[in-house]
């Protein structure tokens, strides 16, 4: 891929750099990278943070991965079904003025991730659109990028500006490390990350 306009979404901080973070490093090369999460998810930070901890974290870790422009937006954490149209509205809007080529999305079971990929699906219609595919979750994939020990290294960092997090993912830098091994094993790479091809424009 050279010379897009790619756009990264996740419904909550920290799932594109969870899903995609390598990937992302590796596309920004070539490419012009855009981000944008729908939460900062304030009613799951454990109380020891503040309830902004998850902007900060957001605002690091984007800073590191420095793309062309990042988002954040404030809706509530689980709720997402309840605010379907305000983000489809918001979605249309970045449709229109940022014009991306590509949209990678998160797209599961998980309530908001799931309106989410809906709602992406009817923004970006004749867009190539890309999910995030999860294995733990069940979820298929149909492509896998290949990653570069630079990729992997830069996601390791990236995801390590989430210290609140820790308590649910675990403080555990090996593991993400096993999981890109793991889905490299399957893919036939020595270190990846999987997607799901929802759409693709051949345009
Ligand atoms: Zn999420």
């Amino acid at each position: 891929m050279e010379n897009k306009r790619i756009l990264f979404i996740g419904a909550h901080t920290d799932d594109i750099e969870y899903c995609a973070g390598g990937t992302m490093f590796k596309l920004k090369e070539n490419n012009e990278i855009h981000c944008i999460a729908f939460s900062k998810c304030s009613d799951s930070v454990p109380e020891r943070f503040s309830k902004d901890v998850l902007k900060h974290e957001f605002e690091s870790a984007m800073l590191f991965l420095n793309p062309k422009s990042f988002k954040l937006y404030d809706f509530q954490v689980r709720k997402f079904p309840e605010h379907r149209q305000a983000i489809l509205e918001i979605l249309y809007k970045v449709n229109k003025e940022l014009n991306p080529d590509v949209i990678f999305c998160v797209n599961d079971n998980h309530q908001d991730h799931k309106v989410i990929g809906e709602e992406c699906e009817r923004a970006f219609r004749r867009k190539t659109l890309i999910n995030f595919a999860i294995p733990k979750n069940g979820q298929k994939h149909n492509m896998a990028v290949s990653l570069r020990d630079s990729d992997v290294l830069n996601k390791l960092k990236l995801t390590s500006y989430y210290k609140s997090q820790e308590y649910i993912r675990g403080n555990n830098e090996d593991q993400d490390r096993i999981i890109m091994q793991y889905n490299g094993y399957i893919s036939g790479n020595e270190n990846a990350e999987l997607f799901h091809i929802k759409y693709l424009n051949y345009e």
